[in-house]
């Protein structure tokens, strides 16, 4: 162990007035600079002063010491080449202490032992496997829980650090992320974490960085650990792991764990790593030059690169200003895993191998190597993308880099020659058909107006309402994370925005159901920070990238309540669509929700599609559409939903991350859809499915009001279909097929309606049985099922979404005659191994609307909210103000001489009271 404070900076002892010489102390009082310590060893402590002068640290092997009282007496509790080699670590790292062990794991291991069972951890979603492996063994040895957060959003922490509930202990973050580069603020998140908790201890895994480019104590973290395995040493010839930190009792117990297990770095490898840690900064200067190359190269030809080195990258702001340089790995996109896997195997000088820090150029592909052990589900769940490609640069001339890379490029057809002519061939990116469709988005718009706008004005539209459906999930959740299709349905709960002009240069957003309100100067918004033409107003926002996060972060800012997390982050999507569009109205926006928040139906998504089309048609982005001449006619021009689905889908990502898309399409488009998510040497696939005309199934939503926790539910069926896929495939299979059958019944040209509600309600039956059997069940689910089994009403329920408590559907006949023995082909054999699941459903087909009362009466008895619904409705809407005025039913059954309400009656009506006066009101030109 090793104490540094002070013993960097060579003081000069002049005290003479002569100017030379007080010149020269100035000069000499100088700390040195990083390059110039890693270079210098030296340890002030006169017990390590060498005896003849070594001008190389000796390697003192061996396991015990000599005489009593001395400074050493066995090399487990210390060695004199692993203090030195810890004391020039403290140097280099600006801390008070520093450790050497055994491997980075070796390390972590160290430092997680300072918990106690019931203690729990926030970390990333995108860690080092190997610490997940750890991770996993605290969970099941040592009582100890981690969270997993998306870690460039320091909000994420907040839920947990904010509840009492949460015993978190420990915050566990890496910067950038490997292999998606991705940047977590260290120093917003730690002053948030000691904000909440003050005695949380905050680690961070610097090894992509080293000392040289990132020194997170600085930054307010506790703990720094580094794999020494990778720049420290440099050369990929030992095994080791760094710790600092200037707390002395977090290093006391450091150094307790280290003497009591014996994992402190051998005296030989001390050795090695000291002699690495000379040329650090020499290595990573040219390192980082080449890969700055690199990435530029691979940029310039099309492919997606994710490096903080690139303007592009949308951490780059904030890791500019906790880290000195972006670093030498970096990944790219191909779009196709076969292509990727060619250039991998092609490449001559960049060796295939894991691991990364060496001085040697290493190229490889995360999801078949060193992140192969995660379980794929898992990894499309973190997006990390299966044709993804690492790339850690070495110490090589960047043009022998650049010119193996291209030749591999070239032959695994990634690139094609276009002009052979000049000095250099000009290259063309090829793009795979999926590549070019994922990064397409969304269809062209012909004749969106683009009209730019000087300061705060007038809405094209003065007063507009918009409305959105949530959506249900009816077939194939859990199993959608591991590619099985899942149906899902736009509901008639719908969330709806009124939107005002104003006239004082203000902007409001008004949520009355989240009990959220704010005003802003329109002028004072960060409207400098907006990239010109960033978001294309004819095709929307483009669908694979990600908002700018340095407007983010500015935009944070502007929030009163930041406590209130829900309402903040639909005011920060707010605001972001807002300061993206060419007119900038003094407006008012009041959004209300007509279904239940955070309950898995979609809430997010109908807010954001509502909110979208508000600003499009309100800013005059789209011109408002003709009425319909039916009200069953859509009447909204595809290319237009199509802009306010981008948008939209844009708002999702600033409030959720990483959305899939789904919910915002289902909840633009109306009617439901078939989505199965890309998997490895699969694409994805989002098909509308527009029910016959007079097709919308009535369902019943029960809200058991039981927390559900999404994240541990899909990561346990994970872990099961791991562990045994004998049992759990089949079930998937299974499910595809339930899926495939419901795409058939609700397409079907030729099935009568009571047919096809049975075999729905079959269907909803046995995709129950199969949740349960994947382990998403709950007892309050099954209260609710057996409710609906009861007589008189005999229906079928199926949880919906990820289960554990959370909602449940149940699929309500409309009263048509069903044909009591409907053939289900290869389901009718699943069906009997249920025998408990077989109801009698189907016999009584008069179900009343009386009868729909009774049972919601008696499951609210039970204690659960329901909400009947319809699925497969209309999607977004917009309604027009007429011409003349149009009368309204208001909730109290009275008439009013506006298609508009009144906003303190749209402020005030509860949620079924809005959904009564929309569908009552005419004038809607919806989706
Ligand atoms: N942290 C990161 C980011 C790593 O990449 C690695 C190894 O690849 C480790 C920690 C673990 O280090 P070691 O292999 O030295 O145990």
């Amino acid at each position: 162990m090793a104490s540094t404070a002070g013993s960097s900076t060579p003081l000069d002892s002049a005290s003479s007035s002569d100017p030379t010489s007080l010149t020269s102390s100035l000069l000499r009082a100088r700390p040195y600079r990083f390059a110039t310590q890693c270079a210098t060893v030296e340890n002030p402590d006169p017990a390590h002063k060498d005896q003849y002068g070594a001008s190389s640290v000796p390697i003192y092997q061996t396991a015990t010491f000599k005489g009593m009282g001395g400074q050493y007496d066995y090399t487990r509790s210390g060695n004199p080449t692993r203090s030195h080699l810890e004391h020039h670590i403290a140097k280099i790292s600006n801390a008070r202490h520093a450790y050497a062990v055994t491997s980075g794991m070796g390390a972590l291991d160290v430092i997680f032992r300072l918990l106690k069972p019931g203690d729990e951890i926030i970390a990333g979603n995108d860690l080092y496997g190997g610490s997940n492996r750890l991770i996993g063994y605290l969970r099941d040895h040592g009582g100890i829980t981690t969270h997993h957060v998306d870690t460039t959003d320091p909000r994420s922490f907040v839920p947990y650090l904010d509840d009492p509930a949460h015993n978190v202990a420990m915050v566990l973050l890496e910067s950038p992320t490997n292999p998606l580069l991705q940047i977590a603020d260290l120093e917003e998140i730690a002053r948030v974490v000691k904000r909440y908790r003050k005695d949380a201890i905050v680690v961070v895994d610097n090894t992509m960085m080293s000392p040289y480019l990132c020194r997170p104590l600085e930054l307010g973290c506790d703990i720094v650990y580094d794999s020494g395995t990778k720049y420290l040493s440099g050369h990929h010839d030992l095994m080791a792991g760094v710790i600092t930190c200037d707390r002395d009792d977090l290093a006391k117990g450091i150094y307790f764990t280290i003497n009591s297990i014996g994992n402190g770095l051998s005296p030989f490898d001390s050795f090695l790593l000291l002699r690495g840690v000379k040329t650090l900064a020499l290595r990573i200067d040219k390192q980082q030059a080449n890969a700055v190359r690199i990435a530029q190269y691979l940029a310039h030809l099309g492919f997606k690169v994710n490096y903080p080195g690139l303007p592009s990258h949308r951490g780059k702001a904030i890791h500019d200003r906790i880290a000195k340089g972006p670093g030498a790995v970096l990944s790219f996109e191909t779009g196709d895993i076969a292509t990727s896997e060619r250039i991998v195997g092609s490449t001559r000088l960049w060796g295939i191998s894991v691991s990364f820090g060496c001085i040697n150029s290493l190229i490889s592909m995360p999801c078949l190597m060193s992140h192969a052990s995660i379980d794929p589900a898992v990894r499309a769940a973190r997006n990390l993308p299966e044709d993804l490609i690492r790339l850690c640069v070495g110490i090589e001339d960047a043009q022998d880099l650049v010119d193996d890379l291209e030749a591999a490029l070239l032959e695994a057809g990634a690139v094609r020659v276009v002009d052979e002519a000049g000095e250099r061939a000009v290259l063309e990116r090829v793009r795979p058909a999926a590549a070019a469709e994922k990064e397409q988005g969304f269809v062209e718009l012909p004749n969106a107006r683009v009209e730019a706008s000087g300061g705060a004005g007038q809405a094209q539209v003065p007063k507009l309402v918009t409305s959105a459906p949530g959506k249900v999930i009816l077939f194939g959740e859990h199993a959608v994370v591991h590619g099985v299709t899942a149906i899902a349905g736009a509901i008639d709960l719908r969330c709806y925005c009124l939107a005002e002009s104003r006239s004082d240069g203000q902007l409001s957003l008004v949520l009355p159901d989240l009990g959220y309100a704010q005003t802003w100067d329109i002028a004072s918004l960060p409207w400098d920070r907006v990239v010109p033409g960033s978001v294309s107003l004819k095709t929307g926002p483009k669908a694979d990238s990600p908002p700018d996060q340095e407007l983010l972060t500015l935009l944070a800012n502007q929030f009163v309540n930041q406590d209130q997390l829900k309402a903040v982050q639909a005011a920060q999507a707010f605001l972001y669509l807002y300061l993206h569009l060419p007119a900038r109205p003094a407006q008012t926006y009041t959004v209300r929700s007509g279904l239940p928040i955070s309950a898995g139906l979609g809430s997010s998504a109908a807010y954001s599609v509502a909110v979208s089309s508000a600003l499009l048609y309100s800013h005059g982005v789209l011109p408002l559409p003709s009425p319909a001449p039916s009200p069953s006619t859509a009447a909204i021009d595809a290319p237009h939903a199509a802009l306010v689905n981008s948008f939209a889908f844009l708002a999702e990502k600033v409030i959720h991350g990483t959305p899939s898309g789904i919910d915002n399409t289902v909840a633009t488009l109306g009617g439901a859809v078939a989505f199965r998510r890309a998997v490895k040497g699969r694409e994805g696939r989002v098909e509308v499915i527009q029910p016959r005309e007079g097709r919308a199934v009535r369902f019943l939503l029960t809200d058991t009001k039981v927390a559900r926790d999404t994240k541990t539910l899909v990561a346990g069926v994970a872990k099961r279909k791991l562990e045994e896929p004998d049992t759990i495939n089949p079930l998937l299979d299974s499910i595809q097929r339930i899926s495939d059958a419901a795409h058939a019944a609700l397409t079907s040209p030729t099935l009568a309606r009571g047919e096809q509600l049975a075999e729905l309600a079959r269907l909803v039956e046995l995709n129950h049985a199969h949740l349960v059997s994947l382990g998403v069940g709950h007892a309050a689910l099954e209260a609710v099922r057996s409710k609906t089994r009861e007589q008189p009403w005999g229906l079928a329920t199926k949880l919906t979404g990820a289960g554990g408590g959370g909602c449940a559907v149940t699929i309500v006949p409309d009263g048509a005659s069903p044909d009591p023995s409907p053939t289900f082909g290869a389901l009718e054999t699943l069906a009997s191994e249920s025998d408990a699941n077989s109801l009698e459903v189907f016999d009584d087909a008069d179900f009343s609307d009386e009868l729909l009362v009774s049972l919601r009466e008696a499951l609210s008895a039970s204690g659960f909210d329901t909400y009947s619904t319809s699925v497969g409705g209309r999607g977004f809407g917009v309604l027009v103000p007429p011409a003349s005025a149009v009368e309204v039913r208001s909730a109290e059954g009275g008439a009013e001489a506006s298609a508009v309400p009144e906003k303190k009656r749209f402020d005030e009506a509860t949620g079924e009271e809005l959904g009564r006066w929309a569908e009552g009101v005419e004038g809607w030109v919806r989706a």
